[in-house]
């Protein structure tokens, strides 16, 4: 592992940190980052690239990543985005310290920068109405035309720009805008507005400010103030860079560099916040933290580990091409880690009644058996043998083709960590439905004990006096389409919903399921990743079904 990370060849974000460290153009060789997510929404799996790459470089080359909560939307952000955003986070293994800030904490010295842009004559107040503005702005063909207030004096701007701090105007009176160029070829150039009235209370500055910075104008503001020596971000952002670098030159303030990476899109998935709030508004979902989601709530609650998350993120790299990654590699990095970590229970979901007819009746024989097959010294677990068990469904075949190992009639198998079983007579109800499988165990075929004979066929199996019930949410994909960006006109992505991606389902299981506390999904020998749902309770035990055991998906 140590080796592998050593002859990985770095990223070009990597490339570009080692060169600045190695000429010496960071300041203390101290590299900074940050993590500044909206508040307007979950964390999805998009973030966890910006979080594993942000707080990743941080780690790897002992430098710090900041959080910053970017809150200049008081109209669509909340406390409680907030703090599911820290939680997650942390869920994830990044601590930020004593680095938490947000773009609200900078209000203040935003209004002041604001100042001093209106002072130096590189911002006004104007009185265009939005649609004006928009009329004003011009085409990507078109260069904008200068609006009429663009000359206003610094004095009455300083005036109007006080006057609507103090709340003296309604919403869209007036705008605080940036003096560069209506005829600039990028359309992030022409004027862009520095300020808004807006009378929606904050949820951190309360009802302090009624004029709320732009988002393009704060957050290279804050990446200056925090001494950001990386601003790195998705690729959407290179057409602002040019912005930002002007209020750099203009207002002579720490010049933070802007990288853009290639954002994450996964197949069947959907990671627009504004969409995710629709389906959670819609009730579509359960909720944010609904196991189909890909939020970073959602997948907890499925099952999916900060390990499994992280690997994928590593597998994925950091590209400058938009990228849609195959979700299937993320299913397998979720099972290449609970294989290797999990407890094994055995659970039956279709059951057929099989009994023993030469077993002792009302004999249990305790069989302790290997929470981790990678483990066979470590921890056990007790499994209670009767002669009254259930077996899957799916293990039987009466008329079974010769390659069939499981039970078929007069054919023998072995019950996983117990004995061989024959299979002697099959009994049916009216409907000539399988209900019964009478057997007979071997008792030299103990393991451990006895002679050792090996049949093909090794089978899970339940006793039915000690099974536990559990609920079974047995999720599947969100959508039914693999690019969710490809929706035609005429539809909607909600068209796309799989009707099948809860189906509930039962499973009988062997009782130490029930004291597991790993924390982890849990493996069902044979069948899956299960992990248990925070609406189980001893008496209602619920598990989510994380992913299948196996499927024919190889990673490059
Ligand atoms: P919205 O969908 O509401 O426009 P957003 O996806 O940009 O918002 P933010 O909260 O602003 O969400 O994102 C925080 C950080 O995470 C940003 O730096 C953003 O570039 C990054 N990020 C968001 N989505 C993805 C994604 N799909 N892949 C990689 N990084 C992402
Ligand atoms: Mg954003």
């Amino acid at each position: 592992m140590e080796n592998e990370k050593e002859t990985k060849p770095l990223n070009f974000i990597e490339k570009i940190i080692e060169d600045d460290l190695r000429e010496g153009r960071v300041p203390n060789d101290t590299i900074v980052t940050r993590f500044p997510p909206e508040p307007n929404g979950y964390l999805h799996i998009g973030h966890i690239k910006s979080i594993c790459l942000n707080f990743g470089l941080a780690e790897k080359y002992k430098g710090i990543c900041h959080l910053r909560l970017d809150d200049t939307n008081p109209a669509k952000e909340d406390m409680e985005y907030i703090n599911s955003i820290k939680d997650d986070i942390h869920w994830l293994g990044f601590d930020w310290g004593e680095h938490e800030y947000y773009a609200s904490d900078y209000y203040d010295q935003l209004y002041e920068i604001a100042l001093d842009l209106i002072r130096k004559g590189k911002a006004y107040v104007d009185s265009l109405s939005p649609e004006e503005m928009k009329e004003y702005r011009g085409t990507l063909t078109e260069p904008g035309k200068n609006s009429p207030d663009r000359d206003r004096s610094i004095e009455e701007n300083m005036d109007l720009f006080l006057r609507m701090k103090n709340g003296e105007f309604p919403e869209g009176k007036y705008t605080l805008r940036a003096k560069i160029d209506m005829a600039s070829p990028n359309i992030n150039m022409r004027d862009p507005a520095l300020y808004r009235i807006k009378y929606a209370e904050h949820p951190r500055t309360g009802n302090k400010w009624c004029i709320y910075p732009m988002y393009d104008y704060t957050h290279g503001q804050c990446d200056s103030i925090e001494n950001i020596t990386h601003s790195i971000c998705t690729l959407e952002f290179d057409v602002h860079r040019p912005l930002y670098d002007w209020f750099i030159k203009t207002l002579g303030i720490y010049p933070s560099h802007q990288y853009e990476f290639a954002r994450l899109n996964l197949t069947y998935t959907l990671m627009s916040k504004r969409k995710l709030l629709e389906l959670v508004q819609k009730g579509l979902v359960s909720g944010w933290d609904d196991p189909r989601m890909p939020t970073l709530c959602g997948v907890r609650r499925r099952g999916y580990t900060p390990q499994a998350l992280k690997m994928f993120c590593e597998k994925i790299g950091v590209s400058k091409r938009d990228q849609l990654m195959d979700i299937q590699l993320l299913e397998w990095c979720v099972r290449q880690d609970l294989n290797a970590r999990s407890n094994r229970y055995m659970v039956v979901e279709d059951p057929i009644k099989v009994t023993l007819t030469n077993w002792e009746p009302g004999k249990v024989e305790w069989f302790d058996c290997p929470l981790n097959p990678a483990e066979p010294e470590g921890a056990k677990r007790s499994v209670p043998f009767t002669g009254e068990l259930y077996i899957s469904r799916a293990d039987f075949m009466e008329d079974a083709p010769k390659k069939f190992f499981r039970l078929k009639p007069d054919g023998e198998v072995r019950l996983k960590y117990t004995y061989i079983i024959k299979c002697n007579e099959v009994i049916k109800d009216a409907d000539g439905n399988v209900v019964e499988l009478r057997c007979t165990y071997d008792p030299t075929t103990r393991p451990g004990g006895g002679e050792w004979r090996s049949v093909k066929g090794t089978i899970h199996w339940v006793s039915i006096a000690h099974a536990r019930e559990l609920e079974l949410r047995l999720y599947d994909r969100l959508f039914t389409q693999a690019d969710m960006s490809d929706i035609p006109e005429d539809k909607d992505y909600k068209d796309f919903l799989n009707p099948d991606s809860l189906v509930i389902g039962k499973g009988y299981a062997e009782p130490a399921i029930l004291d597991d506390n790993s924390g982890i999904a849990v493996q069902f020998e044979r069948v899956g990743y299960y992990y248990k749902d925070p609406d189980s309770t001893p008496e209602h035990p619920v598990f989510n079904r994380t992913t299948v055991l196996k499927d024919s998906y190889k990673p490059e």
